[in-house]
């Protein structure tokens, strides 16, 4: 069966970019009945923090990406690491490098002034370590093949040929006794059972360097499938002004899961036409062989369109959960999240209906939905004030009135109320609405006035009328 993992450096948020990975992970291992499993990749002390890989685990549970077993933490497997290299060393397969910093320096400035790429050139590969100068810790490198290529068989990038002399012979063991990166990820790999590396292209040099050490342990090397990186829309690498965020940052716009993994599955792979899909279809559809050469642009226009899609199609109870999970990480969510009493909650639950038509992100839904939280005698913004003149103010003390014998609340027998009262003063519609409008919402624009009306109820809905009303 299948085995993927994701692997991110714990270093910063998980961006955009890393959500794609894994969902491609995530997608492949659930079209194959096979599973992802999910590894922190810690060993750079100094940068990987706590707060990182919370916000890694928050952002893959957010995309409703799941992982089997126990997170691996790379760092603490560092003594298994450093079996394998005793184990290389025992073979005859690696040794001991003795080279000064100040040597090491010296090689690379040479190959620099001849031109050439940065090698090491093998000074102790054969050299007797009984020469080996007093005080220096030597580094473990490993023997790599010097004649020949080395070919990955890519399942995206297709065949990648790399001469070996183009490889040299890279540390698997630092002076001070740390494992590298090229050594732990193969070693990990090994372990966990991996059949399947999907990951960013920016790691197939890495690929031809990981596979020397698979060959020397005689372990088998899993598939590989490097994907073309994340561009933004203007075709340059992508920075933050292209939205390289945080996935938390999309959550905080207001963005829905489900969109979002919408969005992300089509950046570099396409199933024909097919804009929109579900989840079932994404699994039944995505193969990771179908994933495109060349680099995908990032396009917020879609993603927006995307999600006002979502916003329209997912069910109401469904839409309303997710917007109370979300609630607290939109921008002064938290304050509305405090003022969500059993009763205001009932009312969002009747107004979402007519919020939802007019909101692309669930920060426009929370907007729209403000109005339900105010607090009587409203604060009027400046549109609403000038709509209450005196005139309308008047107007407003009549619709009360008739509004007040309305006992059966509901859409229908309001509207019939108010547009039986417009024609008895040859008033259009309009006229009232807005006044009403700017009474009941404090604003210009609001949700229709009658859903309005019934979301907030008969009380509160007279009593908000009477505050303005003169
Ligand atoms: N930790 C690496 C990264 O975040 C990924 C390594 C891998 O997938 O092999 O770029």
């Amino acid at each position: 069966p299948v085995v993927t993992r994701f692997a991110p450096s714990p270093t910063g948020f998980l961006h955009i970019g890393g959500g794609r990975t894994a969902l491609f992970n995530w997608l492949y291992a659930k079209h194959t009945g096979g599973k992802m499993l999910l590894r922190i990749e810690d060993t750079d002390r100094e940068r990987s923090t706590e707060p990182a890989i919370e916000a890694i685990i928050d952002g893959l549970k957010w995309l409703g990406l799941d992982w089997e077993g126990e997170t691996v933490f790379q760092f603490a497997r560092a003594p298994r690491h450093r079996e394998v290299v005793e184990e290389l060393l025992a073979a005859g397969k690696a040794y001991r490098c003795y080279c000064t910093p100040a040597e090491l320096d010296a090689m690379r400035e040479k190959a620099r002034a001849e031109g050439r790429a940065p090698r090491y050139d093998g000074t102790w590969r054969d050299r007797d370590p009984s020469e080996a100068p007093a005080g220096v810790k030597p580094a473990i490198r490993i023997k790599a093949p010097q004649e020949g290529e080395t070919a990955i068989e890519d399942l995206v990038q297709g065949r990648v040929v790399i001469p070996n002399k183009d490889l040299d012979d890279l540390v698997l063991l630092r002076s001070d006794g740390n494992p590298t990166y090229m050594l732990s990820v193969v070693v990990d790999d090994h372990d966990m059972g991996v059949t399947h590396v999907i990951r960013g292209d920016d790691h197939l040099t890495n690929a031809a360097r990981q596979m020397i050490i698979y060959n020397a342990m005689g372990w088998d090397i899993p598939i590989m499938s490097h994907i073309p990186l994340i561009h933004g829309s203007d075709g340059a690498k992508l920075s933050k002004r292209h939205g390289a965020l945080g996935v938390d940052a999309y959550r905080a716009m207001g963005y829905l899961p489900e969109a979002m993994r919408n969005y992300l599955v089509r950046l570099g792979w396409a199933h024909g036409d097919d804009e929109i899909m579900s989840l079932e279809q994404m699994i039944e559809w995505f193969d990771v062989v179908d994933v495109g050469r060349s680099a995908s642009r990032f396009d917020f226009a879609k993603l927006e369109n995307l999600n006002g899609h979502y916003m329209r199609s997912i069910d109401d109870e469904a839409l309303l959960k997710t917007f109370l999970d979300t609630l607290p990480y939109l921008p002064g969510g938290e304050a509305m999240a405090a003022l969500l009493t059993p009763e205001k909650a009932e009312q969002l639950r009747i107004a979402l209906p007519g919020l939802k038509d007019r909101a692309k992100t669930l920060v426009e839904l929370k907007d729209g939905a403000a109005y339900l939280m105010v607090q009587r005698p409203l604060a009027l913004d400046e549109k609403a004030t000038t709509i209450l003149d005196a005139n309308a103010r008047a107007l407003l003390k009549d619709v009360h009135d008739v509004l007040v014998g309305v006992n059966d609340w509901t859409v229908e027998s309001t509207e019939d109320a108010v547009k039986a009262f417009a024609e008895t003063r040859e008033l259009k519609l309009g006229k009232i609405a807005q006044p009403l409008r700017a009474a009941l919402t404090g604003r210009a624009t609001s949700p229709g006035i009658f859903d309005v009306l019934i979301a907030l109820g008969r009380n509160e809905s007279l009593g908000r009328i009477a505050d303005q009303a003169r």
